[in-house]
């Protein structure tokens, strides 16, 4: 989500307003900040000068220097090796006609580097994507409660299919901790509340399927696991995946897999 708020123009309109100065109005242009002056009758500004800005700021018996100090300091404090927030600022872009703004190098508390542009530094004060997500896990952490839509939609789902509920949404929360976030079948870590491009993964799987969900037959795991567990007792289940996967073992031990794959890669070739 871009938002279109400019933090620059804003403080300096700030400034203005501040002043007595309302119909003077900072814009974004190729240079940088541009001036545009309301019309005294009816819609819509014009273009003004720097210069006419200063008459502006002179006849109200303000000191023009304000604007300049001002954003001399904003320039300054965009310095590489300045520090703002997660962020450490290692190169300026300068803006160009198509982007009239400057964009920066920036590298992430985590030691990632990528383009930003003010706004999203100012912004993201917990860094880069990953970082972010760091932080909300940790507050997620703090809970003590599965997902509320989680834990509507599973007791809906249970009602509609006669199943008995005695497990709570806090004693849920505490099996995920125990489980360590990860799936009780395969150890792949899981997620329980999702964020933006991380979906959510934890299902929640009855151990024996005849029976509800109830304390000691419920247990974390994929969802693609509990998909593909489906029709089977877990036993089934674990005895089905321990023989592919020790046939699997047993043909590229034999070196068959190796001699697939070449005949393959020939037809590859050939083609
Ligand atoms: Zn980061």
């Amino acid at each position: 989500m871009q938002s279109n708020e400019d933090p620059e123009l804003s403080s300096l309109k700030a400034i203005l307003i501040r002043h007595g100065i309302t119909e003077v109005i900072p814009v974004r242009n190729a240079a940088g900040i541009g001036w545009a002056r309301k019309r005294l009758a009816g819609e819509g500004t014009y273009k003004i000068t720097r210069s006419i800005v200063r008459q502006i700021m002179q006849s109200r018996g303000l000191d023009p220097t304000i604007l300049d100090a001002y954003q001399a300091s904003r320039r300054s404090s965009y310095e590489p090796g300045t520090v703002h927030g997660a962020f450490t600022i290692e190169r300026i872009i300068p803006p160009t006609l198509e982007r009239p703004h400057r964009m920066f190098e920036v590298r992430c508390q985590c030691g990632a580097r990528m383009t930003r542009w003010y706004g999203e530094i100012l912004k993201n004060r917990h860094g880069c994507k990953a970082c972010y997500t760091k932080v909300m896990i940790a507050r997620w952490s703090r809970t003590e409660e599965v997902p509320h839509d989680f834990w509507r939609r599973l007791n809906l789902s249970a009602e509609q299919r006669g199943l008995a509920v005695t497990v709570t949404s806090v004693g849920l929360w505490e099996l995920f901790t125990r489980q360590r976030m990860t799936c009780a079948l395969s150890g792949v870590p899981l997620t329980l509340y999702a964020t933006p491009g991380d979906p959510r993964t934890a299902s929640l799987d009855r151990i024996e399927p005849e029976i509800g969900y109830l304390p000691g037959n419920v247990q974390w795991v994929h969802k693609d696991i509990n998909r593909a567990k489906q029709m089977f007792s877990q036993d089934q289940f674990i005895a089905l995946c321990r023989s592919v996967a020790e046939h699997q073992a047993t043909l590229s031990g034999q070196g068959l897999h190796e001699s697939h794959r070449s005949a393959t890669s020939c037809d590859d070739t050939k083609a």
